[in-house]
């Protein structure tokens, strides 16, 4: 799973799909899992989750 923000979801996106050769899936955090996550790839505050 990759946590990322609004920035990099499709940075993570693509990630996905070459790491596992699937079609991720994205979903949106919560608000509370929102205000304790970042994003993997710059500092700002985590919006989506991205997986397969
Ligand atoms: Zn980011």
């Amino acid at each position: 799973m990759i946590y990322c923000c609004k920035e990099h979801v499709e940075l993570a996106l693509d990630v996905v799909v070459d790491e596992y050769e699937t079609a991720p899936v994205m979903m949106e955090l919560t608000e509370e899992q929102k205000l304790s996550t970042s994003c993997e790839y710059c500092s700002e505050q985590a919006i989506y989750m991205v997986g397969n």
